[in-house]
């Protein structure tokens, strides 16, 4: 008996357990579904807040897709919406396409820095026309259009392109080589077609040739004089190219080298050995002439022989020769002559000075 007495008196308590252990564990279910919620809901506002980004991976070709190198956040209802990247156009660069390039193309040619197409074609003509503009404007002149540049580009007091310099102005002939280098917005003044002038005299490489109009001269009366003592015929393969040209022949160069497995630095090495460094060209200057005989190493010529003999008397000079290449950083180009005028080419010869040589001798009086 007293045995059952106990049991029934557990028995008869169980219902309160039972139902404190039921109130108990709907207190604990409550805590854990609430956390549950808080932390949807910390989870849904940070989702507003930071919206999952595009994957960004980047292009590994040169040329990037605008709209990838500034991803558009995915869109999330939120109170305040962070403004598409569209409102602003963000980094501007080769490859890039839209209204904004176009609007920098015409803010480009404006200012007088950009004379191609209103395409809306971040292609290399615009890129070498913002180089330009960021050099003349003390901006880093990498060629892209960034929110800087974009400041001064747009600002009243961005500066317009400085006009064409005249190649053959003072008293020590022009010197560019590595050391000095011409700007990108480099302009020579005075450019005449040389085909126009000169005619059937020589034959050349393409019909829009230019260099500037004395030089052009001198090389007419040069080569005239040159057939009258029985030496023809001429080819013209070059004159003036632009520091913009120099630049594409450059960047081509060092691409083909990559393309064929060089390391972009390797590439840059190899390069640098084949062509001149960007403004470093005497092209620039629009007084060098690149001649030459049609199926023949100009070496060999007579038409070396007598250039080389007569040049100096039509203000001419052998640029770049085997004996100076020292000095010059350049090996020997037979078929190169660079209007020095009259006087200077004569004392050159004379002195037998390159022309880093002669231009520090002139520095020296
Ligand atoms: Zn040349």
């Amino acid at each position: 008996m007293s045995n059952r007495r106990p049991q029934r008196k557990r028995k008869n308590r169980s219902p309160y357990l039972f139902a404190l252990l039921c109130a108990l564990l709907l207190t604990a279910l409550a805590a854990v579904g609430a956390t549950a919620m808080n932390t949807w809901n910390v989870y849904a506002a940070e989702a507003a807040v930071t919206p999952t980004p595009t994957p960004t991976v980047l292009p590994i070709s040169v040329t990037p897709d605008p709209n990838r190198a500034t991803p558009a956040p995915t869109p999330v209802p939120t109170p305040t919406p962070t403004p598409a990247p569209t409102a602003t156009p963000g980094v501007l660069k080769s490859g890039a396409k839209g209204d904004a390039v176009k609007g920098i193309q015409e803010r480009l040619q404006a200012l007088g820095y950009y004379s191609g197409k209103l395409d809306g074609d971040f292609g290399s003509g615009t890129k070498n026309a913002v180089q330009a503009f960021q050099e003349v404007n003390g901006l880093k002149a990498d060629g892209v259009v960034g929110a800087k540049t974009l400041t001064v580009l747009y600002a009243d007091s961005a500066l317009p392109k400085p006009g064409p310099v005249d190649t053959l102005e003072g008293d020590i002939p022009l010197l560019v080589n590595k050391q000095n280098p011409l700007p990108v917005s480099f302009e020579p003044a005075n450019l005449v077609n040389v085909k126009e002038k000169a005619g059937s005299l020589m034959t050349y490489e393409k019909d829009s040739i230019q260099a500037v109009g004395e030089a052009v001269d001198a090389l007419i009366a040069m080569i005239r004089d040159a057939e009258k003592d029985g030496v023809s015929p001429w080819k013209l393969r070059e004159a003036y190219r632009t520091v913009a040209d120099q630049q594409r022949i450059f960047n081509n160069r060092v691409k083909s080298y990559e393309d064929a497995g060089n390391t972009h630095a390797q590439a840059l090495s190899i390069t640098r050995r084949e062509v001149a460094d960007p403004g470093a060209s005497e092209h620039h200057t629009g007084l060098a002439f690149d001649l030459n005989v049609p199926g023949q190493t100009f070496a060999d010529t007579a038409q070396y022989i007598w250039l080389k003999r007569h040049c100096w008397d039509y203000g001419f000079i052998m640029r770049y020769t085997d004996e100076k290449d020292e000095i010059t950083g350049i090996t020997g180009e037979e078929w190169h002559v660079r209007y020095v005028g009259v006087k200077h080419a004569q004392a050159m010869r004379d002195l037998d000075y390159c022309l880093e040589e002669y231009v520090e001798y002139l520095k020296g009086q």
